[in-house]
C-alpha cells in the first residue's frame, strides 16, 4: 500500500508549536514567549513537508482554500465544486427540483471528509459527502463576514 502523502492529523508530540503563529502545546517558563498556549495542534503533511498548525491557523487555511476555489467557481459560472466555509448559508436544489436551505456547520476531519450541515428549513443536522454538492445546484445566500 502506498503511503498517503496528504494527511491531516492531530499532533501527538508533547512539544510542538504552530508554524504560523507559534501557538504551543506545552507550558513555558519564558514569559516573553511568542504564541498562545493551546491544547491541540494539528499536523498537515503534504508530501515531504510537515506543517504544524493550531485550530485558528487551520481555520484560516480552510478559509484561504475556500476563497481560492470560490473565486474559481465564480469564473466558471456553474458547475465545479463549491467549497464552503463555516457559517455559509446556501440553498441546494436536487434533481427533483426540491430546494432546501442549509447552513454549513463545519467539515469533519475524517478520511471520509464528511461535511456537517444544518437544514434551516427542518432544523435537522445532517452529514453529507462532497458528492452531495455535485448532485445539487448550490446557491450561496450569505457568506460569514470575515
Ligand atoms: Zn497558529
Amino acid at each position: 500500500m502506498q503511503e498517503e502523502r496528504l494527511t491531516l492529523e492531530v499532533c501527538t508530540h508533547d512539544i510542538a508549536s504552530c508554524n504560523i503563529c507559534y501557538a504551543h502545546n506545552y507550558d513555558s517558563e519564558n514569559a516573553d514567549m511568542i504564541g498562545a498556549r493551546v491544547d491541540k495542534l494539528y499536523e498537515l503533511k503534504i508530501g515531504d513537508q510537515v506543517l504544524t498548525l493550531c485550530d485558528k491557523c487551520l481555520d484560516r487555511l480552510r478559509e484561504r482554500l475556500a476563497q481560492r476555489f470560490g473565486a474559481e467557481n465564480e469564473n466558471k459560472a456553474s458547475g465545479g465544486q463549491i467549497v464552503l466555509f463555516t457559517g455559509t448559508e446556501f440553498t441546494a436544489r436536487d434533481k427533483l427540483g426540491q430546494s432546501y436551505r442549509y447552513r454549513m456547520i463545519g467539515a469533519e476531519v475524517t478520511h471520509d471528509g464528511l461535511i456537517r450541515l444544518l437544514n434551516l428549513d427542518t432544523n435537522f443536522l445532517t452529514y453529507v459527502e462532497p458528492e452531495w454538492f455535485r448532485q445539487r445546484k448550490i446557491k450561496v445566500i450569505q457568506k460569514e463576514a470575515t
